[in-house]
Parts: structure tokens; C-alpha cells; sequence
């Protein structure tokens, strides 16, 4: 279905990212990857579904590199078909104690990097008339939980974003949608269970368990496949007219 086009996903050496990079090779989009840690066992996973993988470094929380990889994503595919942000980070503190150098990197990171990458796509997807813009945004671009100003704020940011987008490009083929996870076991969330089990004094599994029920009616993970899927559609016909939506997938969290 998506043969001979070019996906950026941002964050996509781990967790989400991955998992949608993924589900679109396995559709035929070639991929440029961006992130940090390992690239070669990542790149292996998209490269076996016989698409091309690129991958450039880019700090997602500095313009100029932000530009740079868009140059590149030019160059060696001749521009950004499907671009999914999706690079995030957390940091759980309440207001008055939360540090002002991570409120400022997750609003670059988690926020003002969507706006970058998205306008210096749109030009290429207007000419092609044809486009997919996909922010992994979250539950808590719907719903706030306490010590997640930051990330609550940057989320609710890109579903504001990702509906402004939708409209300035409501009559060509280019849309915007966002994705809103509950949670997902990824790296970013182990880390939160793994301090409730520190904090709490109880094993993995039982922070495991209460962090689901706490908030996540199915008791469920959500997995980065499920999310992947999710993509897939939107890159879809089916999709043409879905513009400035965010969708959950979340368990049932924002049901309640
Ligand atoms: P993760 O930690 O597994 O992956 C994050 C990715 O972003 C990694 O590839 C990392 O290298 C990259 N990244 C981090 N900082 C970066 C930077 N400055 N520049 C470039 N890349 C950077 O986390 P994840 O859970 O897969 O999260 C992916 C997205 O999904 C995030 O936007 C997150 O907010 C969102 N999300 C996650 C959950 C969840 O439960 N895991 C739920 C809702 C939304």
C-alpha cells in the first residue's frame, strides 16, 4: 500500500517509534529512522521487510539539527511522505519542585520539534498533494495525572497542533491526526514502574499491576503493533478525509 513512499519517524531506535516504523515497512514505506541508542538492530527489524532505511541523529530538541535532517530526508529520498512524531521524553515531579532545564526540554522535544518537522514538510507533501502527519500525542493530550505538567502540557500542545495543521491543509491531500496511547511497556514507562516498585517497596510486577489499574480500565498494555496498525490506517485511503482527530487507544482511560 505504501510503496515508493518515504516515512520519517522520529524516535524510532525504541519502543513506539519502532513499532511504527515497522508496520509501515511492512507496507512498503521506505523509512528514515532518528533516535538515540543502538540504529543497527532497529534498522535490521524495517530493513527485512525489504524497504530502504536511512537513519539520521538529530537532537530533537535543536532546530538547526531538526533542518539538517529534513535536508538530508531531501537528499537521499527526495522528501518526507509520511512523517509520524513521535521522539518523547518524561520526567515526573509536581509543579513546584519540577526543574525548569526538563520543562524546557520536554516542551522542545515532545512539543516544539512537531512544529519544525512539520513545516518544513509540508512544501514537499503539497506538491505531491499527498501527506500523512501522525503525532503520537497520549492520553494526556485529553487528560492530565498530577506531576506531568510538562508532559501533560506538551501533549495537549500537539493535539492543538495536529488540529491546525489538519485545517490549513483541509483542502489538499495532505492530513494531520494524532494517536493517544494509554499506556504502552516501553523503556519510558518501565522506568516509572520501576520507580513506583523503588518508591513503594514492592516487587516489579506488583507495580506493574497497579500502575495498569490505577488508571487503565482493560488492565492491559497497549502494544506498539496495536499503534503501528493505528498508522497504517490513517496512511490509508480509507482515511483520505480523517483530518485534525485524536484517537485513544488507551484501555479504556479516557472512557471514565
Ligand atoms: P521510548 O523511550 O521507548 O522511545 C523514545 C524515542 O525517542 C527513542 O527512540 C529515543 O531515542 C527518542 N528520543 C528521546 N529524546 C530524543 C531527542 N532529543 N532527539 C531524538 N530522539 C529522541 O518511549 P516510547 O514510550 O516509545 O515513547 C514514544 C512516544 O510515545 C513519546 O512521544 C511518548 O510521549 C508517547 N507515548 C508513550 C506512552 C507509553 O505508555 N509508553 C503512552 C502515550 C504516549
Amino acid at each position: 500500500m505504501l510503496k515508493g513512499k518515504t516515512a520519517l519517524v522520529t524516535g524510532s531506535t525504541s519502543g513506539i517509534g519502532l513499532g511504527i516504523a515497522i508496520e509501515l515497512a511492512k507496507q512498503g514505506a521506505n523509512v528514515l529512522m532518528n533516535g538515540f541508542g543502538d540504529v543497527d538492530g532497529p534498522k535490521a527489524q524495517i530493513t527485512e521487510h525489504g524497504v530502504r532505511a536511512e537513519y539520521h541523529g538529530a537532537d530533537m530538541s535543536k532546530p538547526a539539527e531538526i533542518g539538517a535532517m529534513m535536508a538530508f530526508a531531501a537528499e537521499k529520498f527526495g522528501g518526507v511522505d509520511i512523517l509520524v512524531n513521535n521522539a518523547g521524553i518524561q520526567h515526573t515531579a509536581s509543579i513546584r519542585d519540577f526543574p525548569v532545564e526538563r520543562w524546557d526540554a520536554i516542551i522542545a522535544i515532545n512539543l516544539s520539534s512537531a512544529f519544525h518537522t512539520t513545516r518544513l514538510a509540508i512544501p514537499h507533501m503539497v506538491d505531491k498533494n499527498w501527506g500523512r502527519i501522525i503525532n503520537i500525542a497520549s492520553v494526556h493530550g485529553l487528560v492530565a495525572s498530577k506531576d506531568k505538567s510538562a508532559y501533560v502540557a506538551a501533549k495537549h500542545g500537539i493535539v492543538g497542533l495536529t488540529k491546525v495543521t489538519a485545517l490549513e491543509l483541509a483542502t489538499t491531500g495532505v492530513t494531520a491526526n494524532a494517536i493517544c496511547p494509554g499506556w504502552v511497556l516501553t523503556p519510558l514507562v518501565q522506568k516509572q514502574i520501576d520507580a513506583r516498585a523503588e518508591k513503594d517497596k514492592i516487587s516489579i510486577e506488583q507495580a506493574t499491576r497497579e500502575l495498569l489499574s490505577e488508571k487503565e480500565p482493560s488492565q492491559q498494555f497497549t502494544t506498539p503493533e496495536q499503534l503501528g496498525a493505528m498508522a497504517v490506517f490513517f496512511c490509508s485511503d480509507a482515511a483520505a478525509n480523517v483530518r485534525g482527530q485524536a484517537w485513544a487507544n488507551d484501555g479504556g482511560w479516557t472512557a471514565q
